[in-house]
């Protein structure tokens, strides 16, 4: 598909200047300087030479073919410019220029023509307003971007949005001493998108794992299919673009804007099985890693060490990113106090000692290898002046190239002194770190990786038991009448239409009607005041629990209409639930062109205080919605706790699911609430809701 765009026979750059400080001179060097194998055509219709290249007035009058070519000229020129290399027959336009829509409607249009004007001849136009690609295979070398890191071939291809953040990882990972495989930066996108760009990547056998950095998505379906897709044969990591915290979110929940835009990618990332990560050091080292190891099985590590203190350091780190460091089989322990020194532990970790030889890690890396319930070796490497390192670093390059296991390295020295050491390490595709804690949060990463792609998504389930026209026909209603916030009686229809169990209840107009109402549902009962301007019931007097005759219900009533006025006053009568429950939230909010966020939490107070929820994309399977409830911090409140029974964890799996499928019909609901929902040791019902139009 883009064959011929990391691929080119020969590149032009239309705007080629001898001025050093240009784009279209950086370009034209940086070909020549990363030796680009194939022809590299300047065009200027002023210069006969740019950077020591024959310079042509125009693509047309260039003698070899040309698969891409550069546009760093002014916006304004981009649609002659294109019909020239649609007339050259040119496959790719990289429009490294700005001025386009990211200046505003007039950019826009000229942007939109462009892309018309490519259309007509069959090219894709990569940008405007962006670096490029590069490929570094020793036999292309095609260096189409203006940045400044020439990167050795290697296995990681990165994929970034935003050019600057793209050059970042780009010149980290080459400082890591890691190579790079393809990049790619795209800009406006107008044309050519970041979707199609990792299905390419997907498919390039030599590239292992994919670095993303997306800031928002101009279609997030077509993303999550790409993604989705990619993810299922390779590691994608990618940044969270936007770091506002879940918790503020969840905080702002009873006002509105639950969810930002930087959360709601991290859900696509993970329903699509894309790891996200916080910081782009950790992302780096990770993708080091994931290039150069396998991924684990299960997250329990072994751990070797010559040296005491690190090793606890890596210990906690460990621990504390959530890994496992399990005690050694008798047979594994029998083997180690056999071949190591009396004085080593033969235990996990295992410390071979300062004056462990060659030996004694081969020893210890076969045992780790051999354990069935270790899924990836830790190693603590200080190179003792006293000991051979470059033995020790052979055997272990010898382990890590059969691939079994992954290993990672805090690797302790001085590396302009031990250059041999060193390179049989990295020879051996050992990921290095100097510190205990990058080498567990890498360790982490390729744990939580496998946990990730190890979750079985499923098919989300479909309620036969609903009324969808009916509440379709609700939500129709409240928008006829002009409504933002549907009336407490069209919540809780709706609610029954998707089989989403509530407290009984009754609508009343008077204080009257309020007390029969109350009869028919049994007492005791709760009185609530009803009115769009009444957002905080409790808060604002307009909740009266526990009601136990219609003597009460009725003063209750009278004293509500005192308080707010009868002008647009509804009466909410609902059965009084019993304690000895627990209130939990259920919330949704839409994503435009994604469906909604869902929301679970401990309900009420709780919610503000803890900040301790959970969020899902709809549509929400089984498995997801199971994994929002065991996700919160506090779920072991609902599995009961010190003689307190639990709650009815599937029906509240349940709830969120027809939530999710409700959502998913009625897409104008901009904003759901259940809060709360008490949940019992055997059911659960919702006792206040409500839905914005
Ligand atoms: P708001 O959230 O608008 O202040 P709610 O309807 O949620 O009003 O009522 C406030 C609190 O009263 C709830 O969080 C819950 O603790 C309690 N409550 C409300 N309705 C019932 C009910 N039917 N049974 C038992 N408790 C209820
Ligand atoms: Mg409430």
């Amino acid at each position: 598909m883009f064959d011929k765009l990391f691929n080119p026979k020969g590149v032009a750059i239309i705007g080629a200047s001898q001025k050093t400080l240009s784009i279209g001179n950086v370009i034209t060097k940086n070909l020549i300087k990363y030796e680009y194998k194939g022809g590299i055509y300047p065009i200027n219709p002023k210069a006969d030479e740019i950077c020591g290249l024959k310079a042509y007035p125009s693509i047309l009058d260039v003698p070899g073919s040309v698969d891409v070519a550069h546009m760093s000229i002014p916006a304004k020129f981009a649609p002659m410019a294109m019909d020239e290399c649609g007339k050259k027959g040119v496959q790719f336009v990289i429009i490294n220029s700005a001025g386009f829509k990211e200046v505003g409607p007039e950019g826009a249009a000229l942007e939109k023509k462009t892309v018309e004007v490519a259309k007509n001849y069959g090219i894709r136009v990569f940008g405007p307003n962006c670096q490029g690609i590069i490929n570094t295979d020793p036999e292309v070398k095609a260096y189409c971007d203006f940045t400044f890191t020439f990167p050795e071939p290697g296995y990681i291809s990165i994929v970034a949005q935003s050019g600057g953040v793209g050059a970042v990882f780009m010149q980290n990972i080459h400082d890591l001493g890691v190579g790079m495989r393809f990049y790619a930066s795209n800009g406006n996108a107008c044309d050519i998108s970041i979707p199609e760009i990792l299905r390419y990547y997907g498919d390039d056998e030599k590239t292992r794992v994919i670095i993303l950095y997306v800031e928002g998505f101009n279609n997030p379906k077509e993303f999550m299919d790409a993604a989705r897709e990619v993810a299922a044969k390779k590691p994608i990591l990618a940044m969270r673009a936007g770091r506002t915290k879940e918790g503020a979110k969840a905080a702002a929940s009873h006002t509105g804007g639950m969810v930002g835009v930087g959360l709601s990618t991290e859900l696509i990332f993970k329903k699509t099985g894309i790891l996200t990560f916080q910081d782009q050091e950790e992302m780096c080292q990770s993708a080091m890693a994931f290039a150069e190891q396998p991924v684990p099985k299960g997250k329990r590590v072994g751990l070797i060490t010559d040296t005491g203190g690190p090793a606890i350091i890596a210990t906690d780190a460990l621990v504390e990113a959530g890994v496992e460091i399990p005690p050694l089989s008798d047979k594994a322990v029998k083997i180690l106090e056999e071949k190591l020194y009396p004085e080593a532990s033969a235990h996990n970790p295992i410390d071979v000692l300062a004056t462990g030889n060659a030996g004694h890690y081969r020893a210890a890396l076969d045992v780790l290898m051999d354990e069935e319930h270790i899924d990836a070796v830790y190693i603590n490497f200080v190179t003792p002046p006293f000991v051979d390192c470059e033995s020790v670093a052979k055997e272990m390059a010898a382990v890590s190239k059969k691939r079994k296991k992954p290993i990672v390295c805090n690797y302790m020295t001085d590396k302009p002194q031990w250059t041999g050491t060193t390179a049989i390490l990295k020879d051996g595709n050992i990921p290095l770190y100097d510190y205990a804690e990058m080498a567990a949060k890498v360790m982490a990463a390729l744990t939580n990786y496998n946990e990730l792609r190890s979750r079985e998504l499923g098919e989300p389930k479909t309620f036969p038991d609903v009324d969808k026209a009916k509440a379709e026909k609700i939500l129709q209603n409240g928008k006829d009448a002009g409504k933002k916030m549907l009336s407490a009686a069209q919540v809780y229809e709706i609610l029954g239409c998707y089989g989403i169990p509530a407290a009984d209840w009754r609508t009343a107009g008077d204080a009257a009607a309020a007390a029969e109402a109350a009869e028919e549902t049994g007492f005791p009962v709760v009185l609530k005041a009803d009115s769009e301007k009444i957002v905080h019931k409790s808060d604002e007097g307009g909740v009266a629990l526990n009601l136990a005759d219609a003597a009460s219900v009725k003063a209750a009533a009278e004293e509500m209409e005192k308080k707010f006025g009868k002008e647009g006053l509804q009466f909410f009568i609902q059965k009084f639930m019993p304690g000895g429950g627990k209130e939990t939230i259920i919330g949704a909010k839409a994503e435009p062109g994604l469906g909604h966020t869902l929301m679970f939490g401990l309900g009420g107070v709780y919610v503000e205080l803890l900040k301790d929820v959970s969020f899902a994309l709809t549509p929400v399977t089984p498995f997801e919605s199971e994994e929002m409830i065991s996700s919160i911090k506090t779920h072991k409140l609902l599995e009961g706790f010190r003689g307190d029974k639990g709650v009815d964890r599937k029906k509240l799996a349940e709830i969120i699911q027809r939530v999710s499928q409700l959502v998913t019909d009625l897409p104008g609901i901009e904003e759901m609430d259940l809060n709360p929902i008490i949940a019992y040791e055997d059911g659960a019902f919702a006792v206040d809701a409500r839905i914005m139009i």
